[in-house]
């Protein structure tokens, strides 16, 4: 008979271990997979509200101080704002770790990596490769599939490879909520790239209008690859089909297409009053609506995964 070993650390395990799906764990691995979630729902709707009162501050700051901001001024005030987003992240999540220590370096790592991607990788293909600027706004047609197809399977795909070929394969992967965790943190690496690129190419932005582009990025992308983040974490605790991680990704791909392509509609005014025919608010709407959804189902699909293996059904599967 061979030896049973648990499927996280390889540690060898008795006759009659804990299993979920086909998976056999040790005790110590059971439970950790199976931890209740550390309230990630309610701290991520704060931080999303946080990132919207960050919107709102910028914007009554702006209006209300009077000073003029040369070119180089604003791109630095610009880089500034970039980087909150991930700061007030960091933030919340150092504080919440002091009540549950999860590995704190491998979080920012996964968060460091999905930026490096973004800079070596995502961004030149989209703008050297695809010239994606060129084209995707000349039909409704080009604009759904390029989003899709173009823009959401290169950034979906790079920032689940930040996870999968990095904390995926190490026994610190040992929550189901750390498909969320790694996911996100991958998601806000990338988003703080893009962000920073923006800033760069657009050489002294309105502040007002580039902070909201800034939240809707952060948003976006780490709602987006939260989601592959959950599949990989069901592909790593259960046994899920071949097809299950592609599925995810793809998922994510085109999600975060009709999103960019979405946006793009409801930011352009055709009949604006103003005549600067950009309006960025309902951009913003959307994305936090996006993101407290996407964060609202993933965590309960992880509280309802959880409850079903302690329950025990998933021993008997095996
Ligand atoms: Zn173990």
């Amino acid at each position: 008979m061979t030896e049973l070993t648990c499927c996280i650390c390889g540690d060898p395990i008795g006759p009659e271990p804990k299993r979920i799906g086909g998976r056999t764990y040790c005790d110590r691995h059971y439970a950790r997979v199976t931890a209740p979630h550390r309230g990630i729902w309610q701290t991520g709707v704060v931080q999303i509200i946080a990132l919207i009162l960050f919107v709102v501050l910028v914007e009554v700051v702006v209006s209300s101080v009077q000073i003029t901001l040369s070119a180089t001024g604003l791109v630095i005030a610009g880089l500034i704002l970039a980087l909150i987003p991930a700061l007030i992240w960091l933030a919340f999540f150092y504080a919440q770790d002091r009540l549950e220590p999860e590995p704190k370096g491998y979080v920012l790592g996964v968060f460091l990596l999905g930026g490096l991607l973004a800079s070596a990788v995502g961004i030149p293909v989209l703008r050297d490769l695809f010239h994606t600027n060129d084209w995707l706004g000349t039909s409704t047609l080009t604009g759904v599939l390029g989003s899709i197809l173009v823009v959401g399977v290169t950034q979906e795909f790079l920032k689940y490879a930040a996870v999968r070929y990095s904390i995926f394969q190490s026994s610190e992967f040992d929550e189901r909520v750390d498909g969320i965790v790694y996911g996100t943190a991958a998601g806000l690496g990338y988003a703080t790239l893009l962000n920073i690129q923006f800033i760069i190419d657009s050489n002294g932005a309105d502040l007002r209008a580039a902070v909201i582009r800034i939240v809707i990025t952060t948003l976006a992308q780490a709602s987006f690859s939260g989601i592959s983040g959950y599949f990989l974490a069901r592909a790593k605790f259960e046994d899920e089909p071949i097809w299950w991680l592609p599925s995810g990704v793809a998922l994510a791909a085109i999600l975060n297409g009709l999103f960019t392509f979405v946006r793009g509609e409801i930011s352009t005014t055709r009949l604006s009053l103003t005549g600067g025919g950009f309006n960025p608010w309902p951009g913003l709407i959307l994305a936090a609506v996006v993101a407290v959804v996407v964060l609202g189902l993933l965590s309960y699909l992880i509280r309802r995964a959880n409850r079903i293996t302690l329950s025990g059904v998933d021993a008997g599967r095996a």
